[in-house]
């Protein structure tokens, strides 16, 4: 008849093993979510030493099985960092496992039960606070869910280094079973309540990520890497919406590459994309941290300033202008011989109100046609009828601004 502690055992070594295999199809159906991978591995793994604790001889099923827990606890570590898209780290988690084993053959250690369970609990407290590292630093999704983790991982750490001082404080234990080591039901039924709580939080979370990463990268422009048409007329929608409940100003910039076609066919298409991503690296650089460049179609920018007004954008589109100039890319069949850049600014300043996000659009879009029609490499203002163009930067010649008055 198999004693009580067996029966546990035996109970919940089979439940995280049928836990671990039902997470195999949520992983083959989308082996993207590595976390799924990693937890499904760590349990297996907790599974095996359990099974390695209660077949082979008293000291080496302690060595094994431990040194298996605590690779599994740097499972639930990798799995965590798998959240944050870091690499595995596979041989940093084997190093506390094969410290514990190195530590294992040393006869003072072998016969010092509460100094091996000293060192074991500091060890898998350690793996434990990393994975709680991971977790803290991903910035995104379900603050519940990383909650949850957070939660589990703590008292996981709590248990782990309350374990460790109770074993320094206990009298010297004497040889025996696994069953009479003090502490010992205690601390396996931990583990296992502890895997089987992480793992579908670790899952739920993977998913939330994985579905907001494809969020983005539908948004993002692959070539440049800053938003693309969708992503900048969202943005626009919500800023102006913010714009309209602050009472504060919003502008927009239209931005086009000047005789990118005669580029195009004169250094060819590799070197055009360069010399798009060179044109973003610019404009990115004139704008400050709330300010978004897109790319609206082709070799068309857009770029959004909240909080400006129509002064304010017109200096950041003459700063656009001269940095693109001061490139000095060549472009033989410019008339300055080097790539140039038209904009078209539109403020939304007083008449927010009577605007729309597409009226601004349309209005930045006819400034730009205006400084194209006005012979190019030039910032055109959409000026609202009847109203002055604001002062012009004292850097800029006069032909480098052409107001556009809108009607
Ligand atoms: P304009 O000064 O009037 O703007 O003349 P343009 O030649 O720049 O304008 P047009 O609309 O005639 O041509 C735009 C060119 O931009 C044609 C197209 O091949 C090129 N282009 C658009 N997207 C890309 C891209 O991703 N990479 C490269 N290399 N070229 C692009
Ligand atoms: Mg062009
Ligand atoms: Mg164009």
């Amino acid at each position: 008849m198999p004693d009580q502690s067996h029966v546990l055992f035996l109970v919940m070594l089979s439940v995280t093993v049928l836990v671990a295999l039902a997470w195999l199809p949520l992983w083959l159906q989308d082996r993207q979510h590595k976390a799924v991978f990693w937890s499904m591995i760590a349990a297996l793994t907790f599974g095996c030493s359990m099974i390695c604790r209660v077949t082979l001889p008293f000291l080496p099923a302690i060595a094994i099985a431990n040194a298996g827990i605590l690779i599994a606890h740097g499972l639930i570590w990798i799995a965590c960092r798998s959240l944050r898209k870091r690499p595995p780290a596979l041989g940093l988690i084997v190093t506390p496992a094969i410290i514990w084993l190195g530590l294992c053959l040393v006869r003072p250690f072998q016969a010092d039960v509460n100094l091996r369970m000293f060192v074991f609990g500091l060890i898998a407290a350690f793996l434990n606070g990393l994975a709680m590292r991971e977790v803290w630093l991903i910035k995104r999704g379900s603050p519940v869910v990383k909650g949850w983790l957070l939660g589990l991982l703590g008292i996981e750490v709590i248990v782990k280094l309350a374990w460790a001082i109770w074993a320094l404080t206990q009298p010297v234990g004497k040889g025996m079973v696994f069953s009479t080591i003090p502490g010992f039901i205690p601390m396996l039924a931990s583990i296992t309540g502890f895997i089987l709580l992480l793992g579908p939080a670790l899952v739920a979370l993977d998913k939330e990520l994985s579905d907001l990463r494809q969020h983005d990268a539908a948004r993002e422009d692959f070539m440049t890497g800053i938003g693309n048409r969708r992503y900048l007329e969202e943005t626009l929608e919500e800023y102006f919406d913010r714009a309209v409940q602050y009472g504060q100003p919003l502008s927009l910039i239209m931005v086009d590459a000047d005789r990118f076609k005669e580029y195009n066919d004169l250094y060819g298409h590799p070197a055009g994309d360069r010399c798009l991503q060179a044109l973003v690296g610019v404009l990115k650089l004139c704008c400050r941290s709330g300010d978004i460049v897109g790319r609206y179609g082709g070799e068309e920018f857009a770029v959004l300033l909240p909080e400006t007004g129509a002064k304010g954008a017109l200096a950041v589109a003459q700063r656009m202008l001269l940095e693109v100039r001061a490139l000095r890319l060549e472009h033989t069949r410019a008339p300055a011989g080097i790539v140039t850049i038209s904009l078209g600014v539109a403020s939304t300043n007083d008449n927010i109100a009577q605007m729309t996000p597409a009226a601004l659009i349309k209005r930045a879009d006819l400034a730009l046609y205006s400084a194209k029609h006005d012979g190019r490499d030039r910032v055109s203002m959409s000026v609202p009828d009847g109203n002055v163009p604001p002062k012009f930067h004292e850097d800029m010649a006069e032909r480098d601004i052409s107001p556009y008055v809108a009607t």
